[in-house]
């Protein structure tokens, strides 16, 4: 069974689908039943789709840096004592 913290160090990259599929199964069934994690990660799905949608113009293209200093941001407010 995944614990809560591990499922917080990988709910990046299982949003970003980055997780084998065995350990993604793992965090989809943590999250279904986990009322710690699961906010968290509606949260951080809806902060992916503002996201998205703010760079949704044809023009667009991914800015790695931009998302790295967001995550490192989101990263700071999970490990506050207040979370
Ligand atoms: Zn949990």
């Amino acid at each position: 069974m995944v614990d809560c913290h591990s499922v917080m160090k990988r709910l990046w990259e299982y949003l970003d689908g980055e997780l084998p599929l065995e350990e993604a199964q793992g965090l989809r069934e943590h999250l279904a039943v986990c009322a710690r994690c699961y906010p968290q990660y509606q949260f951080q799905l809806a902060f992916l789709a503002a996201l998205a949608r703010a760079h949704a113009g044809p023009a667009a293209s991914p800015r790695p840096e931009f998302a790295r200093r967001l995550r490192a941001a989101l990263a700071m407010v999970e490990s506050s004592p207040s979370f």
